[in-house]
């Protein structure tokens, strides 16, 4: 049974693979002429500019979910708790608002992190997006408009990032390999899609709760942080999506603190790799071979 439900989904596999490839194929005939165009037209590597501000910040979408359990055993919630080491990660963006003002922090104190970005802001705010890049940090996979997938069907989760990782590519030139469900609503299922695409699914243990506005202010976000880090820490954050005001003004606090407390502040990328050995947080589990 086991074997026959996995030729099946094989050949299922195989059939969505030709119908993506004919798609792909009659979107680069479309778009041929463009690419064209531009690799004949002389253009520099985009250089970071400050985006225009506008006025009024768009509303939350963010809700109170914490990660669900189902699927620990495939999905990254911390690093090792043996390294000094804690990752910040921004979630939502990019938001025209309040990415640049994230991005300025982070350069200021020389601060390296995470950006879980969504497709339809990446779409309209590509060159967000690559200031992130070209600026070292890490861009990952947030899903295309932000549903809950786990009241998805699996070709509905896998077009959700595959079409944020092709937008994604687009942008910057490489593919994400970090995914982060939104609201941290996450199963077997949703993690299972997001392999199949090369994707590590990565939740946190550390919530700021600054998508509790108003409710969590300034002092509440930081002893979010303090009171809930230790080594390995991921630390949720959000830089679109609401009123991401007090985010903005705790980060320099933030990061200040947890220097003071001896923490490293780096990437989700370089959390993993600094655990190779002795770390307990991550375990993935390859589950290509699953019927
Ligand atoms: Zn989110």
């Amino acid at each position: 049974m086991l074997v026959s439900r996995s030729i099946k989904g094989e050949r299922r596999a195989m059939k969505k693979l030709i119908l993506v490839t004919l798609v792909l194929i009659i979107a680069l005939g479309a778009w041929g002429s463009v690419i064209i165009t531009y690799a004949t037209t002389p253009h520099t590597i985009p250089v970071p500019t400050p985006a225009p501000i506008p006025t009024q910040p768009s509303q939350s979408k963010e809700l109170p979910v914490t990660p669900v359990d189902s699927a620990k055993g495939n999905i990254v919630y911390h690093g090792s708790s043996s390294l000094p080491e804690v990752a910040l990660t921004f979630d939502d963006g990019p938001s025209l608002y309040y990415t640049p003002q994230v991005l300025t922090i982070l350069h200021q104190y020389g601060v390296h992190a995470t950006f879980f970005t969504i497709g339809e802001n990446v779409r309209l705010y590509p060159e967000l997006v690559q200031q992130e890049y070209y600026a070292g940090h890490v861009i990952g996979n947030h899903s295309w408009d932000h549903p809950y997938l786990t009241q998805r069907s699996a070709a509905s989760v896998y077009s959700e990032l595959s079409r944020t990782g092709d937008m994604i590519q687009q942008t910057i030139g490489i593919r994400p390999t970090l995914f982060r469900p939104p609201y941290g609503a996450i199963n077997a299922q949703v993690e299972f899609q997001a392999s199949r695409l090369g994707l590590i699914s990565v939740v946190w243990n550390v919530d700021t709760r600054d998508w509790d506005q108003p409710r969590s202010t300034e002092s509440v976000i930081i002893n979010n942080v303090l009171k809930g880090v230790s080594n390995g820490s991921i630390v949720l954050m959000h830089d679109a999506g609401g009123n991401r005001s007090r985010t903005i003004a705790t980060l320099p606090k933030i990061i200040v603190a947890l220097r003071q407390r001896g923490y490293q502040l780096v990437t989700i990328s370089q959390l993993l790799s600094d655990m190779q050995t002795g770390g307990t947080g991550y375990m993935h589990v390859l589950t290509k071979d699953v019927a």
